[in-house]
């Protein structure tokens, strides 16, 4: 357990008679969450002026505050303006700012909703959101609409709806828990959710989504993890943004998700004036895998309401990306994604590495600058695959009843679909041609 002196100092003034147990333990972090701007001016001793307190309360007023007190106390108080943690807990005036372009669902999550709490947006996989209060509420949290809003808060009556569902649709082999931080649940009732979808027998994997191990990692405790694992395999997956956010404790809590065999991944999001920055980023991605964090996704931010002072050109994660392909390990590096606004799901961006293209040759570019070319066979004898596995010589045979529709771009490249094209709904071409007929 840890319980530095800054710690202590802010554990004391909470409540004189905390002890390092209290301070370690994440019932009573969140019991002392910080809600007002007058409760951050005395844990950190800071004075902030009276007219940025008037224009933080107009924000916090549309967007509440909430921050635990482990969280802030990383914030580095001598330096606050331009620290990371406070930048990412603390809103400034231009949250209230809303673009033409800034949408409050940009990503259609509610209307790619099947029953309330599940966003089914992929064949195989969906999203179940099983809580909708978390530890703290992130400045440039994607679902800011829902933020606070009591009538989100899923009963056992809403989950048992999203069960049913994925009981329902077989095609659903993964189901990602989200939120909220579907930590926030107690125990018992987490254990609930996974002892329902480790019953249905084509759910193979189960997700959690949570930002515990960054804004209150005593939640990790071994009753935790010793209940998470019964579910294996259970993945999880966190939320760090800038280097200065693992700290001691975080360490120690993703060491004991690691060592309960919980396979552990990373999503960032790309933020203005936080880490957007290619040295930042790869601090960031060298502590993740020392601590064995695989990192996952670099999201470009959301076009949300409220979020366009956190938002960088997207070359600037081209160019993070740039810096990271080849220049550190392959498993250090994230797939940089923008999801797509109106539910299109997530599109992954990179930069170009094939230069050119003939009938036998790629010459492509590595991250020196080397421009090279690949030779390709003269001769591939193209096997038709029209799905019908008994006529083909590859070993694995599928069935297929099992089988999934071909769709999208993967459709136009089958051999047995008779799909040529995709084309938009209310084509102006194809619709003259209707009435041409
Ligand atoms: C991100 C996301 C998923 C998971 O996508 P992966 O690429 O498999 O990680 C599933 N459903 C929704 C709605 C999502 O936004």
């Amino acid at each position: 357990m840890i319980y530095t002196k800054k710690q202590e100092i802010i554990s004391k003034k909470i409540d004189p008679n905390s002890n390092k147990g209290d301070w370690n333990n994440w019932k009573w972090q969140l019991k002392h969450s910080i809600k007002t701007i007058e409760q951050f001016e005395y844990l950190s001793g800071i004075k902030l002026s009276d007219s940025i307190k008037a224009s933080m309360k107009k924000t916090f007023d549309h967007f509440p505050l909430s921050i635990t007190p482990y969280y802030l106390s990383v914030i580095d108080f001598n330096n606050y303006e331009f620290d990371p943690v406070f930048k990412q807990s603390f809103g400034t005036p231009s949250e209230l700012q809303v673009l033409k372009s800034d949408h409050q669902d940009p990503l259609s999550e509610d209307s790619d909703s099947p029953v309330k709490g599940i966003t089914h947006r992929y064949p195989d996989r969906v999203m179940f959101h099983i809580s909708n209060i978390c530890s703290m509420y992130c400045r440039h949290c994607t679902r800011k609409r829902k933020v606070g809003d009591v009538d989100c808060i899923p009963s056992k009556v809403d989950l048992l709806k999203g069960i049913q569902y994925i009981t329902e649709t077989k095609q659903v082999r993964d189901v990602l828990l989200s939120g909220g931080d579907p930590l926030m649940l107690p125990d018992d009732m987490l254990e609930w959710v996974l002892q329902e979808l480790t019953k249905i027998p084509h759910v193979e994997i189960i997700r959690i989504g949570t930002r515990m191990p960054v804004v209150l990692p005593y939640r990790i405790t071994d009753d935790l993890v010793n209940m998470l694992r019964k579910y294996n395999p259970v993945w999880v997956n966190t939320h760090f943004n800038h280097p200065k956010e693992i700290t001691t404790s975080s360490c120690l809590a993703l060491k004991r998700l690691a060592d309960g065999g919980l396979p552990l991944g990373n999503q960032s999001v790309l933020l203005a004036d936080v880490n957007d920055c290619p040295r930042i980023m790869k601090s960031l991605l060298h502590k993740l895998v020392q601590n064995r964090v695989r990192p996952y996704y670099l999201y470009q931010c959301d076009l949300s309401e409220g979020l366009s002072h956190f938002r960088t050109p997207v070359g600037k994660g081209i160019e993070i990306m740039e810096s990271l392909i080849g220049h550190t390990s392959g498993f250090a590096r994230p797939t940089y994604v923008i999801d797509a606004p109106g539910g299109g799901g997530k599109v992954p961006v990179m930069p170009n590495y094939i230069i050119s293209w003939s009938t036998n040759k790629v010459v492509l570019r590595n991250y020196e600058g080397v421009i090279t070319t690949y030779k390709e066979p003269d001769s591939y004898e193209a096997r038709l695959c029209d799905r019908n596995c008994e006529d083909c010589n590859l070993e694995l045979k599928f069935d297929a009843d099992e089988e999934i529709a071909e769709s999208g771009i993967n459709e136009l490249l089958s051999d047995a679909s008779d799909r040529i094209a995709l084309i938009p709904e209310n084509n102006p071409r194809l619709k003259r041609r209707k009435n041409d007929v």
